[in-house]
Protein backbone atom coordinates (compact mmCIF):
# COMPACT_ATOMS: atom_id res chain seq x y z
CA UNK A 1 0.00 0.00 0.00
CA UNK A 2 2.94 2.04 0.73
CA UNK A 3 4.53 1.94 -2.50
CA UNK A 4 0.70 2.46 -4.21
CA UNK A 5 0.03 5.24 -2.34
CA UNK A 6 3.41 7.06 -3.42
CA UNK A 7 2.70 6.13 -6.49
CA UNK A 8 -0.70 8.12 -6.93
CA UNK A 9 0.72 11.02 -4.77
CA UNK A 10 2.79 11.26 -7.54
CA UNK A 11 0.65 10.94 -9.86
CA UNK A 12 -1.30 13.54 -8.40
CA UNK A 13 2.08 15.99 -8.34
CA UNK A 14 2.65 15.66 -11.77
CA UNK A 15 -1.31 16.35 -12.70
CA UNK A 16 -1.03 19.62 -11.07
CA UNK A 17 2.12 20.26 -12.34
CA UNK A 18 0.66 19.55 -16.25
CA UNK A 19 -1.85 22.35 -15.55
CA UNK A 20 0.91 24.76 -13.96
CA UNK A 21 2.68 23.96 -17.36
CA UNK A 22 -0.12 24.23 -19.46
CA UNK A 23 -1.05 27.32 -18.52
CA UNK A 24 2.63 28.75 -18.62
CA UNK A 25 2.62 27.60 -21.91
CA UNK A 26 -0.74 28.93 -22.95
CA UNK A 27 0.04 32.33 -22.46
CA UNK A 28 2.83 33.42 -24.56
CA UNK A 29 1.41 30.94 -27.11
CA UNK A 30 -1.62 33.04 -27.60
CA UNK A 31 0.07 36.12 -27.43
CA UNK A 32 1.94 34.05 -30.96
CA UNK A 33 -0.66 33.23 -32.11
CA UNK A 34 -2.48 36.67 -32.48
CA UNK A 35 0.43 38.71 -33.81
CA UNK A 36 0.82 36.24 -36.74
CA UNK A 37 -2.71 36.76 -37.19
CA UNK A 38 -2.21 40.17 -37.44
CA UNK A 39 0.87 39.97 -39.05
CA UNK A 40 -1.35 37.80 -41.75
CA UNK A 41 -4.05 40.56 -42.41
CA UNK A 42 -1.34 42.78 -42.65
CA UNK A 43 -2.63 44.88 -39.89
CA UNK A 44 0.62 45.74 -37.98
CA UNK A 45 3.99 45.62 -39.68
CA UNK A 46 6.44 42.21 -38.95
CA UNK A 47 9.27 44.23 -38.23
CA UNK A 48 7.90 45.91 -35.13
CA UNK A 49 6.44 42.51 -33.71
CA UNK A 50 9.32 40.01 -34.22
CA UNK A 51 11.05 40.85 -31.05
CA UNK A 52 7.88 40.15 -29.12
CA UNK A 53 7.43 36.70 -30.94
CA UNK A 54 11.30 36.27 -29.74
CA UNK A 55 10.67 36.98 -25.90
CA UNK A 56 7.75 34.73 -26.39
CA UNK A 57 9.16 31.50 -27.70
CA UNK A 58 12.39 31.89 -25.84
CA UNK A 59 9.74 32.10 -22.34
CA UNK A 60 8.30 28.71 -23.72
CA UNK A 61 11.94 27.47 -24.35
CA UNK A 62 13.04 28.58 -20.86
CA UNK A 63 9.95 26.01 -19.55
CA UNK A 64 10.70 23.21 -21.54
CA UNK A 65 14.72 23.54 -20.69
CA UNK A 66 13.62 23.87 -16.82
CA UNK A 67 11.54 20.84 -17.00
CA UNK A 68 14.02 18.44 -18.41
CA UNK A 69 14.95 15.92 -16.26
CA UNK A 70 11.40 15.80 -14.53
CA UNK A 71 9.23 14.57 -17.12
CA UNK A 72 12.30 11.93 -18.25
CA UNK A 73 12.01 8.81 -16.30
CA UNK A 74 15.30 8.57 -14.90
CA UNK A 75 17.58 6.22 -17.34
CA UNK A 76 19.93 2.96 -15.53
CA UNK A 77 22.38 5.17 -13.37
CA UNK A 78 26.07 4.73 -14.35
CA UNK A 79 28.99 6.04 -11.56
CA UNK A 80 29.34 9.36 -13.12
CA UNK A 81 32.76 11.26 -12.03
CA UNK A 82 31.19 14.26 -10.42
CA UNK A 83 33.83 16.43 -10.23
CA UNK A 84 33.95 16.28 -14.27
CA UNK A 85 29.96 17.37 -14.31
CA UNK A 86 31.20 20.16 -12.32
CA UNK A 87 33.94 20.96 -14.71
CA UNK A 88 31.40 21.13 -17.21
CA UNK A 89 28.92 22.84 -16.04
CA UNK A 90 31.19 25.65 -15.18
CA UNK A 91 32.81 25.69 -18.34
CA UNK A 92 29.31 26.10 -19.36
CA UNK A 93 28.09 29.27 -17.15
CA UNK A 94 31.69 30.80 -16.97
CA UNK A 95 30.29 33.08 -20.14
CA UNK A 96 27.11 34.24 -18.09
CA UNK A 97 28.94 34.46 -15.32
CA UNK A 98 31.66 36.95 -17.37
CA UNK A 99 29.12 39.10 -18.17
CA UNK A 100 28.39 40.14 -14.73
CA UNK A 101 32.37 40.35 -13.77
CA UNK A 102 31.63 37.07 -11.86
CA UNK A 103 34.64 34.81 -10.82
CA UNK A 104 33.35 30.81 -10.32
CA UNK A 105 36.07 29.75 -7.98
CA UNK A 106 35.61 26.20 -8.18
CA UNK A 107 37.91 23.99 -5.60
CA UNK A 108 37.98 20.27 -6.88
CA UNK A 109 38.52 17.54 -4.87
CA UNK A 110 41.89 15.85 -5.33
CA UNK A 111 40.59 12.65 -6.38
CA UNK A 112 37.58 11.11 -8.50
CA UNK A 113 34.29 11.53 -6.37
CA UNK A 114 32.14 8.86 -8.76
CA UNK A 115 28.47 9.26 -7.88
CA UNK A 116 26.05 6.61 -9.22
CA UNK A 117 23.60 9.12 -11.22
CA UNK A 118 22.08 10.08 -14.95
CA UNK A 119 25.11 12.35 -16.41
CA UNK A 120 23.07 15.03 -17.79
CA UNK A 121 20.25 14.99 -14.72
CA UNK A 122 23.28 15.91 -12.27
CA UNK A 123 24.24 18.47 -14.59
CA UNK A 124 20.80 20.07 -14.95
CA UNK A 125 21.18 20.07 -10.95
CA UNK A 126 24.03 22.20 -10.93
CA UNK A 127 23.32 24.66 -13.93
CA UNK A 128 19.88 25.17 -12.31
CA UNK A 129 21.89 26.15 -8.42
CA UNK A 130 25.01 28.25 -10.11
CA UNK A 131 22.97 29.93 -12.59
CA UNK A 132 20.56 31.07 -9.94
CA UNK A 133 23.65 32.05 -7.79
CA UNK A 134 24.41 33.88 -10.72
CA UNK A 135 21.60 35.53 -10.80
CA UNK A 136 21.27 36.39 -7.24
CA UNK A 137 24.53 37.83 -7.42
CA UNK A 138 26.04 41.44 -8.32
CA UNK A 139 28.32 42.12 -10.42
CA UNK A 140 32.03 42.17 -9.26
CA UNK A 141 31.30 39.35 -6.65
CA UNK A 142 32.27 36.13 -6.57
CA UNK A 143 30.51 32.38 -6.29
CA UNK A 144 32.58 29.47 -4.80
CA UNK A 145 31.86 26.05 -5.99
CA UNK A 146 33.54 23.38 -3.43
CA UNK A 147 33.25 20.05 -3.10
CA UNK A 148 34.15 17.22 0.00
CA UNK A 149 34.30 13.95 0.83
CA UNK A 150 32.15 12.90 4.41
CA UNK A 151 31.04 9.76 5.55
CA UNK A 152 30.52 8.56 1.96
CA UNK A 153 29.28 11.37 0.25
CA UNK A 154 29.82 13.84 -1.47
CA UNK A 155 28.94 16.98 -0.60
CA UNK A 156 28.98 20.16 -3.01
CA UNK A 157 28.00 23.79 -1.80
CA UNK A 158 27.43 26.64 -3.98
CA UNK A 159 28.42 29.62 -2.18
CA UNK A 160 27.15 33.07 -2.88
CA UNK A 161 27.07 36.36 -2.22
CA UNK A 162 24.30 37.89 -3.58
CA UNK A 163 20.92 39.38 -2.06
CA UNK A 164 20.05 35.94 -0.10
CA UNK A 165 16.62 34.76 0.65
CA UNK A 166 14.18 36.65 3.10
CA UNK A 167 12.64 34.21 5.64
CA UNK A 168 9.12 34.60 4.19
CA UNK A 169 10.59 33.44 0.45
CA UNK A 170 11.84 30.32 1.96
CA UNK A 171 9.39 28.32 2.64
CA UNK A 172 7.80 28.39 -0.80
CA UNK A 173 10.81 27.89 -2.51
CA UNK A 174 11.02 24.98 -5.16
CA UNK A 175 6.97 25.00 -5.32
CA UNK A 176 6.53 24.63 -8.70
CA UNK A 177 6.29 28.42 -10.19
CA UNK A 178 7.02 30.05 -7.34
CA UNK A 179 9.79 32.73 -8.87
CA UNK A 180 10.37 36.26 -7.51
CA UNK A 181 12.41 36.93 -11.13
CA UNK A 182 10.40 39.09 -13.81
CA UNK A 183 11.77 36.49 -16.13
CA UNK A 184 11.97 33.64 -14.25
CA UNK A 185 9.88 30.35 -14.55
CA UNK A 186 9.93 28.78 -10.52
CA UNK A 187 10.83 25.42 -12.15
CA UNK A 188 14.62 25.01 -11.20
CA UNK A 189 14.26 23.83 -7.82
CA UNK A 190 11.78 21.64 -8.29
CA UNK A 191 13.43 19.95 -10.63
CA UNK A 192 16.55 20.11 -9.25
CA UNK A 193 14.89 18.37 -5.51
CA UNK A 194 12.93 15.94 -7.51
CA UNK A 195 16.75 14.91 -8.99
CA UNK A 196 18.22 14.92 -6.37
CA UNK A 197 15.90 12.75 -4.39
CA UNK A 198 15.89 10.22 -7.47
CA UNK A 199 19.45 10.16 -6.76
CA UNK A 200 19.19 9.72 -2.81
CA UNK A 201 20.68 12.88 -2.03
CA UNK A 202 19.93 15.84 -0.21
CA UNK A 203 19.83 19.06 -0.39
CA UNK A 204 19.62 22.48 1.97
CA UNK A 205 19.66 25.93 1.96
CA UNK A 206 21.50 28.53 4.31
CA UNK A 207 20.24 31.91 3.38
CA UNK A 208 21.13 35.59 5.04
CA UNK A 209 19.84 38.78 3.11
CA UNK A 210 21.82 41.16 2.09
CA UNK A 211 24.97 38.65 2.25
CA UNK A 212 24.61 35.71 0.75
CA UNK A 213 23.13 31.69 0.21
CA UNK A 214 24.60 28.74 0.53
CA UNK A 215 23.36 25.66 -1.23
CA UNK A 216 24.47 22.29 0.04
CA UNK A 217 24.25 19.18 -2.04
CA UNK A 218 24.59 15.65 -0.59
CA UNK A 219 24.96 13.08 -2.96
CA UNK A 220 26.08 9.43 -1.40
CA UNK A 221 29.25 8.41 -3.20
CA UNK A 222 29.21 5.03 -5.69
CA UNK A 223 31.32 1.98 -2.95
CA UNK A 224 33.36 -0.35 -5.48
CA UNK A 225 32.51 -3.93 -4.52
CA UNK A 226 36.54 -5.03 -4.37
CA UNK A 227 35.31 -8.30 -2.86
CA UNK A 228 33.13 -9.25 -6.00
P1 LIG B 1 13.62 30.78 -11.08
O1 LIG B 1 15.12 30.82 -11.12
O2 LIG B 1 13.02 30.57 -12.43
O3 LIG B 1 13.01 31.92 -10.32
P2 LIG B 1 14.04 28.60 -9.23
O4 LIG B 1 13.17 27.45 -8.82
O5 LIG B 1 15.37 28.27 -9.77
O6 LIG B 1 13.18 29.45 -10.25
O7 LIG B 1 14.22 29.56 -7.97
C1 LIG B 1 13.07 29.99 -7.25
C2 LIG B 1 13.36 31.24 -6.45
O8 LIG B 1 14.28 30.94 -5.41
C3 LIG B 1 14.02 32.37 -7.23
O9 LIG B 1 13.07 33.13 -7.95
C4 LIG B 1 14.70 33.17 -6.11
O10 LIG B 1 13.77 34.00 -5.47
C5 LIG B 1 15.07 32.08 -5.12
N1 LIG B 1 16.52 31.70 -5.21
C6 LIG B 1 17.01 30.56 -5.72
N2 LIG B 1 18.36 30.52 -5.62
C7 LIG B 1 18.73 31.66 -5.03
C8 LIG B 1 19.99 32.24 -4.63
N3 LIG B 1 21.16 31.61 -4.85
N4 LIG B 1 19.97 33.45 -4.00
C9 LIG B 1 18.80 34.09 -3.77
N5 LIG B 1 17.59 33.62 -4.11
C10 LIG B 1 17.54 32.43 -4.75
MG1 LIG C 1 16.39 29.18 -11.48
Amino acid sequence: TEKLLRQSEKLAVIGELSAGVVHEIKNPLTSIKGFLQLMEAGTIKTEDYISILNIEIERIEQIASDLLGFAKPSEELKPENLEEVLDEVIFLLNAQADKKNIMIEWNKPTKHVPVLGEKTQLKQVFINLIKNAIEASEFNTRIVVKMEEQDNNAIIRIVDQGHGIPEETLSKIGESFFTTKEKGTGLGLMVTHKIIENHKGTIEIESEVGKGSTFTVRLPIFLVNVSA
